[in-house]
């Protein structure tokens, strides 16, 4: 049995086998063989497995993917069954006497030289990625390496990896991987943050799970304490079925506030609403009774694709997440690429600092067709529902009122064409850079709403890289010096009639829900997994004594340790959660 230490990502216990995810190492001698009758029958029994396989993926992929898109395994078949590569494959054995791995490896080389080559034909070019991709799962059948496919578990498992990318676990099915656990990453990690919309148990930064850990080991991610238990004995597994058991039961008891306002204990009222990535996290946010969606994250459309998104195609994601929440009001984040997160289809500068780099905004008003076309499909969607638009990374007051100005053309143009537009959006801004923090009170007399972006704000405070666990020290949420930035934007909004939201992960965190209840915080946007927590424990709040807590704490506390005692201190309910 051995134990690592991680960060606690997302909450739940997971008690399942490992799935290790490995890059597979596919490099081998080039060699030969005298027997080339052998040789043609492992190739053929090498096709006949990867053919098995591809039509697997298939199958689970056209399930969650669209049509386009699942037919990628249809060229993969067509090329594993290709006539003509096949007989290239046995004319290497029998004229080359080499074994059946050196002859596809050979012919492969071949082909996708010719077909990289074509550099005005982009579709042979795209054919070069289908023939290495198939012939590497051929490869591996003959070398008996497994490659592993996430769209394809189904059975009961926790995903072990070096680390997860976004993509990787959007593939991810909840109803199978049960929990996953990453050598890196932290609690804000973009796959962190999708862990907890899957509502599955994770561990992420544990240093060197993916090592320590064989494929199949029994495994258990603790995502409440952030531990994972390698091979654990019965007596552990029992433990830890207990806390599990514990923890649906506290959820059960959440469970009860699915349809209620948010009220503290003295009756303030705030608002609970959700982040989501894509549509289908829908579901999520009424499961678990979020009033409103106050972060959509608009890049996962855009990641999910092979090409930019169309107007069209993006008009008809934000009408279903509009239409689904009846009213409620959605605030859109406009395309956040950059840092963790790229396109495929979109060349940016290779950077020495991606997170101080060309991002989000920058992106947007460097290549406005980008920002308009995403705003022209917004601006279509606004009269299914309650829209609000936030642009992210907003580091200075030029920078809103360029991006607004974007926004108000293309308003312009539509109603110039006689399309409907609502008369309600409202505008606003992350804060998410302390420059823009600093300088509320300015921006507030110009945006119609803040939305706190801790994630960021606190890289940028503390001067720490959110993806990095040797400074995850240093994601200090309490550090006064974040609390202090924080007050002062929810001041500044409040003193021009405006509102603030927080959509960072600090706003779905226990111990930071009594300080923004007593800051006056307007709305709190989390992973929907957290909502009902958050519900419950502000409901044993009492708004004037929460006041009085987050004066104290931004006023006298020196450290991030010192504030999170004097928290502690006032609220003794949080050793319940
Ligand atoms: C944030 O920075 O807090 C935020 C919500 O944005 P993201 O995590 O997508 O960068
Ligand atoms: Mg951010």
């Amino acid at each position: 049995m051995t134990k690592l230490t991680g960060i606690a990502a997302s909450d739940g216990i997971a008690i399942a086998k490992a799935f290790l995810v490995e890059e597979p190492d596919l490099s081998f001698e080039i060699s030969k063989s005298n027997d080339s009758q052998q040789e043609k029958e492992r190739l053929a029994k090498a096709i006949a497995d990867s053919k098995v396989e591809i039509e697997k993926i298939k199958a689970v992929a056209s399930k969650s993917l669209s049509e386009e898109e699942a037919q990628v395994f249809d060229a993969h078949l067509m090329v594993l069954e290709d006539p003509e590569l096949q007989q290239a494959y046995t004319q290497k054995i029998d004229d080359d006497a080499l074994n059946a791995e050196s002859a596809v490896r050979q012919t492969a080389d071949f082909y996708i030289e010719i077909f990289k080559g074509m550099e005005d034909n982009p579709y042979m070019q795209e054919r070069a990625a289908d023939i290495k991709d198939v012939t590497d799962r051929l490869i591996a059948h003959l070398l008996g390496i497994k490659i592993p496919d996430l769209s394809t578990i189904d059975e009961e498992v926790v995903v072990v990896a070096y680390d997860l990318t976004p993509s990787d676990t959007a593939q991810l099915n909840r109803q199978f991987v049960k929990g996953f656990a990453t050598d890196i990453g932290g609690r804000t990690s973009h796959s962190a943050i999708m862990s907890r919309s899957l509502e599955i148990a994770a561990v992420v930064g544990t240093g060197n799970i993916s090592k320590e850990i064989n494929d199949g080991d029994m495994v258990i991610v603790d995502g409440l304490n952030g531990d994972v238990i390698v091979n654990p004995d019965d007596e552990t597994i029992a433990a830890y079925e207990k806390i599990a058991a514990d923890f649906l039961a506290r959820k059960a008891e959440w469970e009860k506030l699915k349809d209620a306002e948010t009220l503290t204990k003295d009756g303030k009222k705030f608002e609970i609403a959700a982040n989501i990535g894509t549509p289908k996290d829908l579901e999520g946010v009424h499961s678990n009774g979020a009033e409103a969606i106050g972060l959509y994250r608009t890049e996962f459309l855009y990641m999910d694709s092979d090409e930019m998104p169309t107007e069209d195609e993006q008009f008809e994601s934000y009408k279903v997440v509009l239409e689904g929440m009846n009213g409620r009001p959605v605030v859109v984040r406009t395309m956040d690429i950059g840092g963790d997160k790229h396109l495929p289809y979109l060349q940016l500068p290779e950077e020495m600092n991606p997170f101080l780099g060309y991002r989000a905004i920058r992106i947007g008003l460097k290549q406005p067709e980008l920002l308009r076309v995403q705003l022209r499909a917004l601006l279509r969607a606004s009269v299914y529902g309650t829209l609000r638009i936030m642009f992210p990374m907003i580091s200075n007051v030029a920078e809103f009122r360029a991006a607004k100005a974007i926004y108000e053309e293309e308003k312009a143009k539509l109603e110039a064409e006689g399309v409907e537009v609502a008369d309600n959006i409202q505008v606003g801004i992350m804060i998410e850079i302390p420059a823009a923090a600093v300088l509320a009170d300015q921006f507030a007399k110009e945006v119609d709403f803040f939305s706190i972006g801790t994630n960021d704000l606190i890289q940028y405070t503390m001067a720490a890289d959110r993806m990095n666990e040797h400074v995850s020290y240093l994601y200090q949420p309490f550090n006064p010096s974040v609390l202090r930035l924080i007050k002062n934007v929810i001041d500044a909004s409040h003193k021009e009639g405006k509102w603030t939201g927080m959509c960072g992960e600090v706003a779905g965190e226990p111990m930071a829900a009594p300080l923004l209840v007593g800051m006056g915080l307007d709305e709190f946007s989390m992973s929907a997994s957290s909502v009902l927590k958050i519900r419950s424990l502000i409901s044993k709040l009492d708004s004037k004594e929460m006041a009085d807590l987050a004066n104290k704490v931004v006023t006298e506390a020196t450290t991030s340790d010192e504030a999170e005692a004097f928290i502690k201190d006032a609220v003794p309910e949080l050793a319940d959660l």
